[in-house]
């Protein structure tokens, strides 16, 4: 536990309120009552800033990018490229031509996966883990099915820890791709990754890591880590829906084939053959989701004046608060015990099911996950069919737990 005097001197803890006001959506009812929204994991709310940046996109810079001579298009262009640099600093990339916007984080794989099979041929391996978001582990399958290669799987253990011993035991000079997430979005366990990228890069197998539920929490330096591709999702991030940020290394976005076909992708164009464009184009065909990417940036910058130190602090202070509290109710039972953890707790109470839970306390306003979270392997693991799962972000608060912790005991006498 968090000693007091550290505790006020928390830095958002004294700036909560003035946080707070930055999300509109925080003073809505739902159901007649205050919104408490703990579903973080699943999608982050939106400051002011970005619903802002959106609005003013459309009313004053609407057109299209990289095209146009005229003067908007100009300023579109360079607020979109503006909006890149800013990502490549924050994920210290070497280069921005190694940022590439998507749609989102499964777009990001799809696009990863799908080059791969370029590289793979029958019977060669790729590693996937037991704690994976479907978008995980759907793509590498479809992968397998197009090329023969074989899919083997990291265990996991009743801490929802992977297990390093049995994933060592896996590599082998047959290994092409090791993919893992970050951070479990079911359990909040924050995996190993610089020991998992290094045992990889010892076998020559190159490493994806999905940072969907990482970027939120603490600061990443795709440099450091020697990561081969790093993807995000920006409406985890406080920014909108229907932008995903890729990192790739140079020289493996160079040798990766283009995913899609299509305009802004090509260098030159006629029926015989299309060349393509140079990175990051090459893999950005079509028009972009222009406002969203300019938008992310935006939510980009409100993060870093927070503070990513302080908000994983802050976030840690409530994971504690509201662990130790779920533990005093009877029944309850957490799933994934790792010390490495960020602000997500998945839990249920004795035999009641998740769902019947999450209905009672959504009546008085109370947003949390219920179901297998997109990870069916990990619920398979402790065989339930779900758990409830609470996901903390930086403006929550101590008064809301308290509510959600109140609430829970309700509906478990109610329901038991
Ligand atoms: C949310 C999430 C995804 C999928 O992200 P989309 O934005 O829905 O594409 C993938 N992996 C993890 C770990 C996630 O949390």
């Amino acid at each position: 536990m968090l000693k007091w005097d550290l505790i006020f001197n928390m830095n958002i803890l004294e700036n909560i309120e003035s946080i707070r006001n930055d999300f509109p959506i925080l003073n809505t009812k739902v159901n007649g009552n205050q919104l408490i929204y703990l579903d973080n994991a699943a999608t982050s709310q939106t400051p002011n800033c970005v619903i802002d940046s959106i609005s003013d996109y459309y009313k004053t810079l609407n057109s299209n990018i990289h095209r146009g001579v005229h003067k908007l298009s100009q300023l579109a262009t360079e607020k979109y490229e503006e909006s890149r640099a800013k990502f490549k600093e924050h994920l210290n990339a070497n280069n921005t031509c190694e940022i590439i916007f998507t749609s989102g984080t499964t777009h990001s794989i799809n696009l990863i996966s799908n080059g791969f099979s370029k590289f793979l041929s029958k019977g060669d391996e790729i590693i996937v883990s037991q704690l994976e978001h479907h978008s995980n582990i759907v793509p590498w399958q479809m992968l397998c099915e197009k090329t023969g290669a074989i899919m083997k799987v990291i265990p996991m253990n009743e801490k929802g820890e992977l297990d390093l011993n049995a994933f060592s035991a896996l590599l082998n000079d047959k290994t092409k791709v090791v993919f893992v997430n970050h951070v479990s979005n079911a359990l909040g366990t924050v995996n190993p990754i610089e020991i998992i990228i290094e045992k990889s890069h010892n076998v020559g197998a190159a490493v994806l890591i999905d940072g969907a539920q990482a970027v939120p929490h603490f600061e990443i330096d795709v440099k450091k880590l020697n990561v081969d591709f790093y993807v995000c999702s920006a409406h985890k991030l406080c920014g909108p829906t229907g932008v995903g940020i890729l990192y790739g290394k140079k020289e493996w976005l160079e040798k990766l084939p283009p995913y899609q076909g299509g305009g802004e992708m090509i260098d030159q164009v006629s029926f015989e053959k299309s060349t393509y464009a140079d990175l990051p184009n090459k893999f950005e065909a079509g028009t972009p989701n222009i406002s969203g990417v300019i938008a992310s940036g935006v939510a980009l910058d409100y993060i870093n004046q927070i503070g990513l130190a302080n908000i994983k602090e802050y976030e840690d202070y409530l994971l504690d608060y509201a662990t130790s509290k779920l533990n005093e109710i009877e029944g309850v039972k957490i799933y994934g015990e790792s010390k490495m953890k960020t602000s997500v707790i998945s839990f249920n109470i004795a035999k009641i099911h998740p769902y019947d839970i999450g209905s009672v306390i959504d009546n008085l306003g109370i947003a949390v996950r219920t179901g297998h979270h997109c990870a069916q392997p990990i619920m398979d693991y402790f065989d339930i069919p779900g758990t409830i799962r609470i996901s903390f972000s930086f403006y929550n608060t101590i008064y809301e737990i308290n509510i959600l912790i109140d609430a829970l005991k309700r509906a478990s006498k109610m329901l038991s």
